[in-house]
C-alpha cells in the first residue's frame, strides 16, 4: 500500500512538473506559436532573439570582450563592467540593427493579428529604451500592438527603476523573472501561462523560478538560431571596427576584414 501511495505521489509530481514548466531548445523563432494556448502571455527577448547589430561591433560577444579587456587592464569587476557597458551603449545608440531571422517580424505580426498578448523583456537599461524601440520599428516590429498596457510604466525593484515602454520591459540588468512579476503585480496582471523565448538559458531559468513560486505555467524556449551568429564572432574585426569607425560611419564586417586582409569571412 505504501509502495502504491508513493507511485501515485511520483506520478502526480510528474504531472505537476509538466504543467508548471519546461525549457526547450528552439531552432527558429516561428516555432514559438506551437506553444501558445488561449490566454498565454508571450515574453520575447530582444538582443540575439529579435535583433542583432548589423556588424560585430556592438554585439553581446564584443561587450564581453571589452569587459574582460578592462578587467585585465587592472579595473575591478564592477568598474570594468561599467566601462564596457558605457562603450556598448554608445555603439548601440548609433548602430543599425537587423533581425536575427528575416521572417521574425512577420511571425510577430501574425501572433499580434491573432490577438496573442506579447511583450518584449530585455536586460537593457533605461538609457537605450527609446533607441531600441526605434530600432525595432525600423525592422517592422512594434511590440506595443498587443502588449498588456499601451502606457509607459515605471516599476521600482529593490530601489532600481524598471521601465515598460512601447511593449518592452527594460530590466536594467536585474533578474528578468523578478522584474517581470513585479511589473505584473503593479499592473494587476495575473497570467495563467507564460511562453518565453530567449537566447540565454540563464534568463529563462530566472523567469521559470519566479513562475514556479506563483504556480504560473511556464514554457521556456532557448533560442538556438543566434548561436551560429555568435560562433562567427571575430574579436579582431570588432576591435578594428571600434578603433576605426566614426559616429557617422561604422565599418561593416566586410570593410574591416578587407582592411585586415582577412580573406575567409564566416
Ligand atoms: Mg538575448
Amino acid at each position: 500500500m505504501k509502495k502504491l501511495t508513493l507511485s501515485i505521489f511520483l506520478v502526480l509530481l510528474g504531472i505537476v512538473s509538466i504543467v508548471q514548466g519546461k525549457i526547450l531548445e528552439t531552432a527558429h523563432f516561428h516555432e514559438v506559436v506551437a506553444h501558445i494556448t488561449p490566454g498565454s502571455l508571450v515574453l520575447i527577448d530582444i538582443d540575439d532573439t529579435i535583433l542583432v547589430p548589423a556588424q560585430m561591433l556592438g554585439s553581446d560577444e564584443w561587450f564581453n570582450l571589452r569587459w574582460k579587456k578592462h578587467e585585465s587592464a587592472g579595473f575591478s569587476k564592477s568598474e570594468a563592467l561599467e566601462k564596457a557597458l558605457a562603450e556598448w551603449e554608445s555603439v548601440r545608440h548609433i548602430t543599425k540593427m537587423r533581425t536575427v531571422e528575416k521572417e521574425t517580424p512577420a511571425s510577430i505580426q501574425e501572433l499580434q493579428k491573432n490577438g496573442h498578448r506579447i511583450l518584449g523583456v530585455t536586460s537593457q537599461g533605461l538609457a537605450l529604451a527609446t533607441r531600441t524601440v526605434l530600432q525595432l520599428q525600423e525592422n517592422q516590429v512594434d511590440l506595443s500592438q498587443t502588449a498588456p498596457t499601451a502606457e509607459d510604466y515605471y516599476v521600482n525593484l529593490d530601489g532600481h527603476s524598471i521601465l515598460f515602454r512601447k511593449g518592452v520591459l527594460f530590466t536594467s540588468g536585474k533578474n528578468k523573472g523578478e522584474a517581470f512579476f513585479k511589473f505584473c503585480d503593479s499592473l494587476g496582471l495575473k497570467p495563467k501561462k507564460i511562453v518565453c523565448i530567449d537566447d540565454k538559458a540563464s534568463h529563462l531559468a530566472l523567469i521559470e523560478a519566479e513562475a514556479k513560486k506563483r504556480s504560473v505555467e511556464f514554457v521556456g524556449l532557448r533560442y538556438a538560431y543566434a548561436d551560429i551568429h555568435k560562433a562567427a564572432f571575430r574579436p579582431e574585426i570588432a576591435d578594428f571596427q571600434f578603433a576605426h569607425s566614426t559616429f557617422v560611419k561604422l565599418l561593416s564586417d566586410e570593410e574591416a576584414a578587407a582592411q585586415l586582409k582577412i580573406t575567409r569571412m564566416p
